[in-house]
């Protein structure tokens, strides 16, 4: 039976609680454990599908189609396991499951409330489909002390209860500033978030501190003394250069040890963590460096393409190479021509990644437009398709008002919505007017590969591939003739030959534009094919300019 582990943070948010549940899920592994993570949000969004990307970071999508938390994608990344649907709940969610049923009379004659009606379905949830599992990892989104967490902590600690401590454990991502003035870390800040978490009910057995040096062992004695753990879990967590360094740290540290010994399993031998060891070596001493622009809208806050940074950065892994991001806000390039030139020069490869809505549209098309005609490797992920097409008719098929219906009504709508598509052999649909929640094209597909193209090639002679959508729109194929004509090739579509999944230019170092979102897909162990071939075609070009 599965043993639980619940994962909390205190004193501050963006500690890396996600990356901390990720490392112990790698390491577990490493150890020859079965891992599941899962995550619990605590805002009132059903998912995060209709949150900024600024407020919250990216959207994470799983295969079932589940607009999730960007933490899954730290989990599957680490851990290879792919998450779903159950692996991801909001307060949103499981109060609109809850009200649903009190609506179909399900708890008729009761009282429904907090406890125990939504904290028994948080219990399900997290416990559902566990069984095959060595470790359960629940991460609890938000900080202890926070209003909105208290039910899902109510939640797990009655959980706790129910298992015993043989099942589950807490462990406590705290943070242990250093304060200059004093010249010295301060241990009280996390003696108040142990203390604030032991008020709702909950003794954490092992604390993972957060210090950006190392901490004086007669500090981690008086943490240990005060908040009633023992010596050897208090685990100092050193900012890392990389995150794929974390697991390596910790296990240094001994946080996997404390873990099994908690649960009373053998801390001898040693975890395998040779793959981990030799990203880290790849990472830190790479045989050179390659520039990517990277051509969007939400530049500003790099956890808006926080799955797209780390795909890019595993494509350097396969060719040991670095590879540096210039992120480039695309409204710049509305200033002209002269801007493009300026900005784009001189980059080795030109990704234009997913995005909504019409602002830098304008600037994104000229940025593929430099990208074809001076023959740069050249990516473009879902809207960065979508734009390569318009870019196409525009300027090769002469179209002026080539665009997308995402924009509103147009004459040339190189770019529509799709009211009715099959997913194996059902039929899914969706209206111009319908919810925004919930209602684009989500989660795996399949798309059938040409003979001969680039992409068949890139992905090592695939006839088809599986990968994850989250988009509303598709490009028209009432164009596909006229484009491809024009030098543009169709050479990816769904098995049905209704939707374009990939295009290609074959005359051109490395051009292709793909409808879904390969990134999400990428590990550091397994770079995603397209990915390593970008990269690969942008180190070529290094070597040209
Ligand atoms: N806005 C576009 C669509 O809905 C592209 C979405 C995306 O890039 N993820 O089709």
């Amino acid at each position: 039976m599965a043993r639980f582990v619940f994962i909390t943070g205190g004193v501050v948010s963006s500690l890396g609680k996600g990356i901390a549940a990720a490392s112990l899920g790698a390491l577990l592994q490493a150890r020859g454990y079965r891992v599941r993570l899962r995550k619990l949000d605590p805002y009132l969004n059903v998912d995060p599908g209709t949150m900024s990307p600024y407020q919250h970071g990216e959207v994470f999508v799983t295969d079932d189609g589940a607009e999730a938390d960007l933490d899954l994608g730290h989990y599957e990344r680490f851990t290879g396991v792919h998450a779903t649907q159950a692996d991801n709940w909001t307060t949103g969610r499981l109060y609109s499951d809850v009200i649903a049923k009190e609506r179909r009379g399900d708890y008729l004659g009761a009282t429904v409330q907090v406890i125990p009606h939504i904290t028994d379905a948080m219990k399900d949830a997290v416990q559902a489909d566990t069984d095959a599992y060595d470790f359960v990892l629940v991460e609890v989104g938000g900080t202890v002390g926070d209003i909105e967490s208290l039910p899902f902590l109510e939640a797990m600690r009655q959980l706790a209860n129910e298992l015993g401590p043989t099942r589950s454990m807490f462990v406590h991502v705290t943070l242990v500033p250093y304060i200059p003035a004093a010249g010295e870390l301060k241990t009280k800040p996390t003696q108040h978030s142990v203390k604030e978490l032991l008020g709702v009910g909950i003794q954490p057995q092992v604390l993972l501190c957060r210090c950006d040096r190392p901490i004086p062992e007669n500090e981690r004695r008086k943490i240990a003394l005060f908040c009633n753990v023992r010596p050897e879990s208090v685990i100092p967590a050193y900012d890392a250069k990389s995150i794929y360094q974390v697991p390596l740290a910790y296990h240094a540290e001994g946080l996997d040890r404390e873990v099994l010994r908690h649960f009373n399993l053998s801390i001898y031998g040693e975890p395998r963590l040779d793959a981990w060891e030799r990203i880290v070596e790849r990472i830190t001493n790479p045989e050179g460096e390659v520039t990517i622009a990277v051509v969007g809208k939400y530049t500003g806050l790099l956890d808006a393409y926080k799955s797209l940074n780390e795909a890019l950065a595993h494509g350097g892994i396969a060719h040991n190479m670095r590879v540096k991001l210039d992120w480039v806000d695309s409204e710049i390039f509305e200033r002209g021509e002269d801007e493009v030139v300026r900005r784009l020069q001189g980059v080795h490869g030109i990704l234009v990644p997913g995005g909504f809505g019409e602002r830098g549209t304008g600037g994104k098309i000229e940025a593929v437009r430099f990208a074809r005609e001076r023959r740069i490797p050249f990516f473009g992920i879902c809207f960065g398709m979508q734009m390569a097409c318009i870019e196409a008719a525009r300027n090769l098929l002469n179209i002026p008002g080539a665009s997308s219906t995402e924009f509103g009504p147009c004459a040339e709508p190189v770019v529509g919505l799709l009211e009715e598509w099959t997913r194996g052999n059902r039929v899914e649909k969706r209206e111009a007017g319908g919810d925004l929640g919930g209602t684009m094209r989500l989660g795996q597909y399949q798309a059938v590969l040409a003979e001969g193209s680039l992409v068949r090639a890139a992905y090592a002679g695939a006839a088809s591939v599986m990968e994850r959508h989250r988009h509303r729109f598709e490009v028209n194929i009432a164009y596909k003739d006229r484009l491809e004509a024009a030098g543009l090739r169709f050479s990816g579509m769904s098995p049905d030959g209704s939707l374009p999944e990939i295009i290609e230019i074959p005359d051109h170092p490395w051009f292709i534009g793909v409808q879904y979102h390969p990134e999400l897909k990428s590990k550091p162990f397994e770079p995603h094919p397209l990915f390593a071939g970008f990269v690969g075609a942008a180190v070529k070009q290094a070597r040209l300019v």
